[in-house]
């Protein structure tokens, strides 16, 4: 009967618990300094879009690979998680080829991605139709995310396997250890702790930055879902729009500001934001300005960015089994399975090899 202890209850923490919690015998507990129905600049999942649309290259798209069918499965069958379908529309402008957005984005823009035959109806716009603006445009359906709903969703799904989620702050991560809810020792401890594994005593990772994003989120209808390779305002601002399902509304992004950790939305940051969204996709506003945007809130969200690649791994750390999952970035929710199966696997491995060393 392994007792496992998960440090964190975003999109990480929630689904390597969930995955854990399926299997027989198991016993979660999970600790977390925010839980879903918080924000927080400390707590990046609230904030996210959040939708699928890749960013890895083909070497590096496991992650992402395979969590498409779950999101894909929950979108079609399971109404109550908060994911829908979007028409999606991804614009490519040639002058971003050698900018940080151009390349950050490269896998997505690509006219032949790996996910083409993941996601549905991939096709390459024909020129003559690629909207002003744009030099090449692909389109498909993919996914959006209400983070409002799917937080608490997973919360849920992880309740109703016997999960139990206490409140915590954990100074050293061997501390989750003595935490528990049977009181008995954890035979492994999962730190999905985000950009604070930085700060975390026992981890301390030197590897993890702040990528800054702030976003509006307005009641407008956009009508499709759409992204482009970069903006004329900086290397470091996006253009992203995408209806939430559920009436959760729609986000307008983005920044991708690295080290920024300014908890505040900037309103000139807002305005530029509102504005180039209004350009891209006229229909938010039926072809009027940014005055006819209405804004239910202002957000800022702090991706975890690890600069040496996502941590997936199993490290002894005083006495205690430790697997990480933490440093996506600004992909946790689009790789959030495939991740979590990567550490569920890792927690097996250590399970088993405490076992024999124990026969
Ligand atoms: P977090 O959500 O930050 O959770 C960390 C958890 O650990 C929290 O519960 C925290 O309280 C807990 N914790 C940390 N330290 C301690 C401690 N010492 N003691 C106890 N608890 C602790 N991703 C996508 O896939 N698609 C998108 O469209 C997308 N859009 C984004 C847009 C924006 C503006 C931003 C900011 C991000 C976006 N992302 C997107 C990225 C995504 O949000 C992140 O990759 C993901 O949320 C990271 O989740 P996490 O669970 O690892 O970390």
């Amino acid at each position: 009967m392994p007792n496992v202890v998960v440090v964190g209850a975003g999109v990480s923490g929630l689904t390597t618990a969930l995955l854990l919690s399926r299997k027989p015998g198991y016993k979660v507990t999970i600790i977390a300094k925010h839980m879903p129905g918080d924000y927080d600049i400390e707590y990046t999942s609230p904030w996210a879009g959040a939708n699928y649309l890749p960013m890895a290259d083909e070497a590096g798209c496991k992650w992402e690979k395979n969590t498409w069918p779950v999101l894909d499965h929950l979108a079609k069958n399971v109404p109550e998680a908060g994911i829908h379908y979007q028409d999606t529309l991804v614009l490519n402008r040639e002058k971003d080829a050698d900018s940080p957005t151009g390349t950050w984005l490269s896998a997505l823009t690509s006219e032949n991605p790996w996910f083409k035959d993941d996601v549905h109806d991939f096709r390459v716009i024909p020129r003559d139709q690629v909207p002003p603006g744009a030099d090449s445009a692909t389109a498909f359906t993919s996914v959006c995310i209400n983070t409002a709903v799917y937080l608490p969703w997973l919360v849920s799904q992880c309740l109703s396997n016997g999960t139990v989620l206490k409140r915590g702050i954990l100074t050293h991560i061997s501390d989750a250890a003595d935490l528990h809810h049977t009181g008995k020792k954890a035979d492994v401890i999962v730190n999905c702790t985000g950009l604070l594994a930085s700060k975390l005593g026992g981890v301390m990772d030197p590897d993890m930055i702040p990528i800054r994003g702030q976003i509006v989120l307005v009641r407008n209808d956009p009508g499709v879902m759409l992204t482009i390779s970069g903006t004329d305002d900086g290397d470091d601002e996006l253009c992203y729009v995408m209806q939430r399902a559920a009436g959760g509304g729609t986000i307008l992004g983005g920044t991708y500001k690295k080290w920024q950790s300014d908890s505040q939305p900037d309103p000139n940051q807002a305005t530029r934001i509102m504005k180039r969204a209004v350009e891209l996709c006229p229909a938010l506003t039926g072809g009027k300005g940014i005055e006819a945007l209405d804004v239910i809130r202002h957000g800022v969200g702090l991706r975890p960015f690890r600069t040496s690649g996502v941590r997936i791994e199993k490290e002894k750390i005083g006495a205690t089994w430790v697997v990480h999952n933490y440093g996506h970035g600004g992909w946790g929710f689009q790789g959030s399975y495939g991740c979590s199966e990567g550490a569920t696997e890792l927690v097996e491995e250590v399970l088993t090899a405490t076992t024999k060393s124990n026969l």
